[in-house]
């Protein structure tokens, strides 16, 4: 673990690589979160990541609780899926046809999401939410889709509309290039506000096909669902013959091995998975029925293919991953540590008496610089950006690798240990005495 204090924090080899990227891609990142924008200055390149630990090439190592922005749910190299990934590269790295280990991915995908019958894999999260919204219009006859505001779900065209995550923190969040024919068919609803929804499916009768939104919002900063909210959502849109779609690209075996669905008991239509189910390899999946998944080609008219979808490397690292969190006890492990740590960060600001709020669910949270509850995107909004970078900037000398943003999730691993999470609240103490004083 890496000493808390670190006043000589300079990156002189990550200031030059990201001027030499800079000039070869555009913003130097290929995703705009890693640039840092939200809270100045320049990003540490990385060299190597092991367990909970990330290593940059200047020298410096740090806590991570970015975990690559969802899937390292196991900590970094974990053996069995670093060992399953090997074991896969041995035998080829795409064949372009049908393998064994995608019905056995599928199989365990199945069993554990209550609302997946058959299961489509793809390479990203947009790919599946994108696809997942074609399916929902292909299987109702209907165009539009309501989504809510400050929720991701990846760069789809028709989704970039009030989009949180690196969307908010850039402050474009309807991007030049989304044509308003794409735009027209998308509502916008305030998150936890069931009478809206109910408004617009009133108002839109008949031409909503699916109600699509993040079970616990990770975008906007960590927002969970109110009490009923997510039951309100079921009983509206099965009145209305719409399609409930949750996206769980980062909620999906994170909160619980069957996703936010499984932890509220609220099973939806349809939904989207990412991250975790890769093991950290480009893998992402939606969801159904066997009936509506049925309609995907071949098996039906709604078109949707990829080269590296099933990639075998892929397939390989998300079912080692998902064996290694149904067998073991991640998830007791996870609640234990995170509860920890929300504990300590909150009792750490409210003793350096900054306005803050710590939301968490499960292994996902955020310390909010706002007073009291954010339900919503404009409670999160209204949250002291300029106090957060200042804090995570006095975090990241202290060796602890926070969220570059106030609207991004923060999440812990099963290689965390106790010792990691008491290092972090003894630097958030001193942090947060630097940055607010
Ligand atoms: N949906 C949600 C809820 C996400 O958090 C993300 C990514 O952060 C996506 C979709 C998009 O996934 P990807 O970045 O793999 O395209």
């Amino acid at each position: 673990t890496p000493a808390v204090s670190r006043p000589d924090f300079r990156l002189p080899k990550s200031h030059e690589a990201f001027a030499r990227a800079n000039r070869v891609i555009p913003g130097g990142v290929n995703s705009p979160a890693r640039a840092f924008g939200a809270v100045g200055g320049e990003p540490p390149f990385m060299a190597k990541a092991e367990g909970a630990y990330l290593f940059d090439i200047d020298g410096h190592q740090y806590i991570d609780y970015i975990g690559s922005w969802g899937p390292m749910i196991l900590g970094h190299g974990h053996p069995h899926v670093r060992e399953a990934a090997a074991r896969a590269l041995e035998l080829g790295t795409s064949f372009g046809a049908p393998t064994v280990r995608e019905a056995e991915i599928a199989e365990a995908v199945a069993a554990a999401v209550p609302s997946i019958e058959k299961v489509r894999f793809v390479s990203s999260g947009t790919e599946a939410t994108m696809s997942a919204i074609r399916l929902a219009r292909g299987a109702t006859g209907r165009d539009k889709v309501i989504k809510m505001a400050g929720h991701y779900h990846g760069h789809v065209d028709a989704l970039l509309i009030q989009a949180g995550s690196a969307a908010t923190t850039l402050g474009t969040p309807n991007s030049p290039g989304v044509t308003a024919g794409a735009a027209k068919d998308t509502l916008l609803c305030p998150f936890n506000d069931a009478d809206a929804v109910a408004a617009l499916l009133e108002q839109h009768r008949g031409e909503v096909a699916a109600v699509l939104l993040e079970p616990i919002a990770g975008n906007m900063g960590l927002v969970p669902p109110g009490p009923g909210y997510l039951e309100a959502l079921r009983a509206l849109t099965e009145r209305h013959g719409v399609l409930l779609v949750f996206d769980e690209v980062m909620t999906g075996f994170r909160v619980a091995y069957g996703g936010a669905q499984a932890l509220y008991g609220v099973t939806p239509d349809m939904t989207t998975l990412g991250k975790i189910v890769g093991g950290g390899l480009p893998a992402a999946a939606y969801g159904s029925s066997a009936k509506v998944m049925d309609r995907v080609s071949p098996a039906g008219p709604v078109f949707q293919a990829g080269t590296l979808s099933g990639n075998p490397l892929a397939m390989a690292a998300g079912l080692a991953t998902l064996e290694t969190l149904r067998e073991g006890h991640a998830y007791e492990r996870l609640e234990a540590l995170s509860a920890r740590l929300a504990e300590g960060l909150g009792r750490a600001a409210r003793d350096a008496k900054v306005p803050h709020v710590v939301q968490r669910v499960g292994s996902m949270l955020t310390l909010f610089f706002h007073d009291g509850p954010v339900r919503n995107y404009d409670d999160a909004r209204r949250s002291d950006t300029a106090l957060f970078a200042r804090f995570f900037w006095e975090m990241l000398a202290r060796g602890v690798y926070l969220p570059c943003s106030q609207f991004e999730a923060a999440f812990v691993s099963a290689a965390h240990t106790e010792a990691d999470i008491d290092h972090t609240i003894d630097a958030a103490r001193e942090a947060l005495a630097a940055a607010a004083g």
